[in-house]
C-alpha cells in the first residue's frame, strides 16, 4: 500500500499522509477505492450470498462529523495540535484533514492559538504534568449545531470564562462547550467527569426525518450522508409492515430503531454505554415516539434474557461494534429464530465469522483458528443444531456502504433470512 499513500508525489493532498496513515488509499481514484473495496468483500462474503455495489459519496472529502486532535508541546513549535503517528506516542501536527469537516478543524487551530496566549500547558503523557490533553469535536451534519469538548487533566481551566468568551467570538457556530476530565494515564480520550461550561452538553443532529441527541461520550456515525444511505438499505431489508416487534441491538443512541418505529409494532432497543441509552430515550420522547424502550446492558445478556422468558421478535438488527457479535448473542438469535436479520457492520472480517456461525457454513479466515477456539464453537455449534436452529439462516444479499473514503474501512449491510 505504501505507492497509494501519495509519498513522493508532487500533488499528495496531505503532507502528514504517511506518517499518520490512516488514509490508506490516498493519492488513488475514488472509482478505484470502490473497486478495491468491492473486491475485498465479494473475495470475504460471496459464498455467502449476492453482493451489490458498494454505494459510494458523491464528494468523498471532509465527511467527518466527529474530529479528535491530540495536544502536545514541541521544542522549536510550541503547543501543536494533530494525530499520533501511527503505532506510536508521537504526535505529528496536523492543520487540516481530507477526511475532517474544515470547520472542525479551523476550531482546533484556533484552540491551539488560544491556549498559547491564555499559556496553558499541555499534557506530557510521560510525566503526567500539564492540562491540555485532546480536543473533540462534533458537527451536527443537517442542523449546523457545533460541539467541542475540552480534555484536561484536571477540572480547574484558569480564566474559563475568558477562554470560552473568547472561542466563541472567534467561532459563535459553536452551540456548546464541555469540560472533560481525564485525569488518568490512559489512552483512552476521554474521562468520566464532566462539565458543560457552555451552552446545553449536547448537540443534536436531523437523520431518516428524526432528530437525535447526541452527548459527548455516544457513539454516533462519523459520516452522516452515508449513515442515512445505510440506514435506508437497513429499512429496505426489514420490510417491516407495522406490525413486527423488532429488536435494535447495539442500538447507540437509537437511531436505527428510532427511524423503524413509525413501521414497526414496538421496538426493543439495547445498548451497553449509559450515556448512549440515555440519549436513546430522550431522542424517543423527542421525536414523539411511544412504542419503543431501550435497555441499557450487554447485548448478548439482553437477548439471553429475552429468548429464555419465551419472548419473540420478527427482525432483529444488529449492529455491533468491530470485534462483531458474540456466540451468546447469536445462539438466543437462533432460538428466537426472527424472520429476518439484519447485520450492519464496519468489519468484513466479523461479520464473516458470525455469518458462518449464523447460516451454518464455515469461514476460509477462519482455518487458522486455535484448537480450543476451534473446539469450543463446534461445541455450542452442537448444541444449537441439537436445538434445531442452526444453519437455518441464508445470506439473502449484501450491499457495501462506504462510510469511510480514502481508509481501508469498510461498512456494509446484510440481510439474513430463515
Ligand atoms: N447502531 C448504532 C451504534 C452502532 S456502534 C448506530 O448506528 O449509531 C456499536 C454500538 O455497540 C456502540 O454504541 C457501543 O457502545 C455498543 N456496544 C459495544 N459492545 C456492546 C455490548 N456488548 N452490548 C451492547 N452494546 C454494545
Amino acid at each position: 500500500m505504501e505507492g497509494n499513500r501519495g509519498e513522493g508525489r508532487k500533488d499528495r493532498p496531505c503532507p502528514v499522509a504517511n506518517k499518520c496513515g490512516g488514509c490508506r488509499y490516498i493519492g488513488m481514484p475514488y472509482a478505484e477505492q470502490l473497486r478495491q473495496k468491492q473486491k475485498t468483500v465479494e473475495q470475504l462474503l460471496e459464498k455467502y450470498g449476492k453482493i451489490n455495489k458498494i454505494i459510494g459519496m458523491d464528494v468523498p472529502e471532509h465527511y467527518r462529523n466527529k474530529v479528535h486532535a491530540v495536544f502536545d508541546f514541541q521544542k522549536g513549535r510550541g503547543i501543536v495540535s494533530g494525530i499520533y503517528q501511527e503505532g506510536t506516542h508521537h504526535v505529528v501536527p496536523v492543520e487540516q484533514c481530507l477526511l475532517e469537516d474544515r470547520k472542525a478543524d479551523e476550531i482546533i487551530l484556533s484552540i491551539r492559538e488560544l491556549a498559547k496566549s491564555f499559556k496553558y500547558k499541555t499534557y506530557n503523557e510521560d510525566t503526567g504534568y500539564g492540562l491540555l490533553r485532546h480536543v473533540l469535536i462534533r458537527v451536527g451534519h443537517t442542523t449546523g449545531q457545533i460541539m467541542v469538548v475540552l480534555v484536561l487533566s484536571s477540572p480547574i481551566l484558569p480564566s474559563r470564562k475568558n477562554f470560552v468568551n473568547a472561542l466563541c467570538k472567534l467561532h459563535p457556530e459553536i452551540t456548546t462547550i464541555v469540560l472533560n476530565v481525564n485525569n488518568k494515564r490512559t489512552s483512552m480520550v476521554l474521562g468520566d467527569k464532566e462539565q458543560v461550561l457552555y451552552g446545553k452538553g449536547y448537540i443534536e443532529d436531523r437523520l431518516c426525518g428524526r432528530t437525535f441527541r447526541i452527548s459527548p461520550k455516544s457513539f454516533y456515525q462519523v459520516n452522516a450522508v452515508q449513515t442515512e444511505k445505510l440506514y435506508g438499505k437497513a429499512l429496505e431489508y426489514a420490510a417491516l409492515t407495522g406490525s413486527e416487534t423488532v429488536i435494535d441491538a447495539y442500538c447507540g443512541i437509537g437511531t436505527i430503531g428510532l427511524a423503524a418505529a413509525g413501521s414497526a409494532g414496538k421496538v426493543i432497543g439495547v445498548e451497553l454505554n449509559q450515556a448512549a441509552v440515555k440519549d436513546a430515550v430522550v431522542n424517543g420522547k423527542l421525536n414523539g415516539i411511544k412504542n419503543v424502550d431501550f435497555y441499557q446492558n450487554d447485548a448478548g445478556k439482553f437477548m439471553v434474557q429475552f429468548a429464555d422468558a419465551g419472548e419473540k421478535a420478527d427482525v432483529v438488527f444488529m449492529d455491533p461494534p468491530r470485534s462483531g457479535s458474540t456466540e451468546a448473542f447469536m445462539d438466543a438469535l437462533l432460538c428466537l429464530r426472527p424472520k429476518r436479520i439484519v447485520y450492519i457492520s464496519c468489519n468484513p472480517e466479523t461479520l464473516c465469522r458470525d455469518l458462518e456461525y449464523l447460516t451454518g457454513k464455515r469461514c476460509r479466515n477462519d482455518a487458522g483458528a486455535s484448537g480450543t477456539d476451534a473446539g469450543k464453537r463446534r461445541e455450542r455449534g452442537k448444541k444449537v443444531q441439537e436445538a434445531g436452529t442452526a444453519g437455518n439462516y441464508r445470506v439473502e444479499e449484501i450491499t457495501p456502504v462506504d462510510m469511510f473514503p480514502f481508509t481501508d474501512s469498510i461498512e456494509a449491510v446484510c440481510l439474513l433470512r430463515i
